[in-house]
């Protein structure tokens, strides 16, 4: 495809750039940062970080087994315990979160590209949606820095007491996140942990560990003491797994599938860590025959389809109320054959290439399964090229929400458009998932609007509106999608544990 002849020709471009703040030390690719030292692995194992737009290695990385993770947990030990973080006052390390922010504003070009060489994601997103989504999420959380407190409570009893609570960090706190969203994964998590007091051992995902390394050596540029952030980069069953069976970590955040979100919790209760974990979904996005069916079918659209919808909150299951059906669809399918995917490089591309081989391969499974179940494949389900993993947008109609395609998540480019003739209906086909994380819902109808949204077990629920994220309010899942929720002041309360002081007035 022509895009890919551009893609090749912008990395040749891109490269000597990568290369040159290679040979002036700014990035050190190959390097893991364990205790405030970009050092290499123990036994000097490395794994290749790929350019999804071609497939090909652009970088080395570190591969860390147990003696480079045990060394990094005994340094946010360190950290935690003893030397300048662990004095460190609340609003210092507000002002340690705000130098990070204006750093990373600093370098914002040069990050959301890193971004999109490692991921495959459209420099449009990378630039204008997750790097400022991201800086402003450091922003956030150094306004709460120092303002995380306790209370004084009376008491029940008839004592003459003085009780009040402490709200304190909880210590080590083991990091693991996916590679759809990678810089913001890392800040979503590593934001809150150090507002609230806490160290960090954070591990990327293998595909996508280039922009967190440099964001790691610009914390260390903004005066983050040593220890207080660590990022050891390996594969999950090595790596991950020895975080989170290494008894000296106290608490494990994680992001990304169902199936390793319950490996974890097994592993966390051997020593019974504190746990969160963040899980896909198969979110309903729900339009109503009374809603702006135009704009619900533009919105609903980047909904599955903006980051080529490898999104843990996609709207893959679009539902629309059968007597707006053809009305509605023409639109969508329109719409969606119209889009088109394009090197992630070009600042004007919308769609870009699939984070890797395995990805792609997943996702035309599905599609397959798709059309072997009999569902009816309107629009897309095409590789475009034969470097990098690009696919069509895809779009099924007539789907039934016992299908496959309707029950797991695709994390592709996937819609599965499934019928619906009133609100009770829409409401049982919505909620007959294992997930719940988010959902939409579209009607000019405001009774109709409230009525869902109570109606619907996910933990977001967009009215006229779809994927919208603000640093201010939580995020996170009912049933299988997880528990606990990240941003918003519900983040602090994941990176604190309350304690009770009773002091006897008698
Ligand atoms: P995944 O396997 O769940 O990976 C997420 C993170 O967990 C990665 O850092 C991974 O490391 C790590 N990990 C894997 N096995 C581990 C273990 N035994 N112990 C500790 N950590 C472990 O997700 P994936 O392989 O990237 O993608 C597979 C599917 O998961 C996707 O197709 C999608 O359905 C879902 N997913 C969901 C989200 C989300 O935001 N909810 C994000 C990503 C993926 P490595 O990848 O480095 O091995
Ligand atoms: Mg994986």
């Amino acid at each position: 495809m022509s895009e890919t002849t551009t893609t090749n020709g912008r990395i040749a471009e891109v490269m000597p750039q990568l290369n040159k703040v290679n040979s002036e030390g700014h990035v050190r690719y190959g390097k893991m940062l364990i205790d405030g030292e970009w050092v290499d692995a123990a036994d000097g194992r490395t794994f290749n970080a790929i350019y999804p737009g071609t497939g090909k290695a652009i970088a080395k990385v570190a591969f860390a087994g147990n003696e480079d993770v045990d060394r990094a947990v005994t340094a946010a030990r360190a950290a935690f315990e003893v030397g300048d973080y662990a004095k460190m006052n609340g609003a210092d390390r507000g002002k340690l979160l705000w130098r990070i922010a204006d750093l990373m504003e600093g370098h914002i070009d040069e990050l959301a590209e890193l971004e999109t060489l490692n991921n495959g994601k459209p420099l449009l997103e990378s630039r204008w949606v997750d790097l400022p989504q991201s800086i402003n999420c450091f922003r956030y959380y150094a306004g709460w820095a120092g303002k995380v407190s306790g209370q004084t409570i009376e008491p029940d009893m008839n004592v003459n007491a003085f009780a009040y609570t402490l709200r304190e960090p909880i210590g080590v706190c083991g990091q693991i996140i996916p590679w759809n969203f990678p810089i913001q994964m890392a800040t979503w998590k590593i934001a809150p942990a150090i507002a609230c007091g806490n160290t960090v051992v954070i591990k990327p995902a293998e595909q996508a560990p280039l922009s967190i390394l440099r964001l790691g050596e610009l914390m260390l540029e903004a005066g983050m003491p040593k220890g207080v952030v660590n990022i050891v980069t390996g594969d999950g069953p090595t790596t991950g797994a020895i975080i989170v069976e290494h008894p000296d970590v106290d608490k494990v955040a994680f992001t990304g599938s169902v199936e390793v979100g319950k490996l974890i919790m097994q592993n966390a209760a051997k020593s019974l860590k504190k746990v969160t974990l963040e899980l896909g979904g198969k979110s309903p996005n729900v339009v109503f025959a009374d809603a702006n069916l135009e704009f619900a079918a533009k919105v609903a659209l980047s909904g599955i389809f903006f980051n080529q919808g490898q999104m843990c909150a996609a709207g893959s299951r679009i539902m629309i109320e059968e007597a707006a059906r053809d009305e509605f669809m023409e639109v969508l399918s329109a719409r969606a054959a119209k889009m088109v995917v394009g090197d992630p490089l070009n600042p004007k591309t919308r769609m870009g290439s699939l984070v890797s081989q395995e990805q792609m391969n997943r996702v035309f499974r599905y599609i397959e399964k798709g059309k072997d179940e009999g569902a009816n494949l309107l629009v897309g389900g095409e590789r475009v090229g034969e470097d990098g993993y690009f696919v069509t947008p895809t779009v099924f109609d007539g789907v039934k929400n016992t299908m496959t395609i309707a029950q797991e998540e695709i994390f592709g480019p996937v819609a599965s458009v499934i019928a619906f003739n009133d609100v009770d209906e829409a409401a049982a086909i919505a909620n007959d998932s294992r997930y719940g994380l988010a959902s939409g819902v579209w009607t000019n109808d405001l009774k109709k609007a409230h009525l869902f949204a109570k109606k619907i077990k996910a933990g977001t629920v967009w009215v006229n509106t779809y994927n919208m994220v603000d640093n201010a309010l939580p995020f996170g899942g009912y049933k299988e999608s997880g528990f606990g929720r990240e941003l918003g002041q519900a983040s602090l309360d994941a990176y604190t544990q309350l304690k009770t002081v009773w002091v006897d007035l008698n």
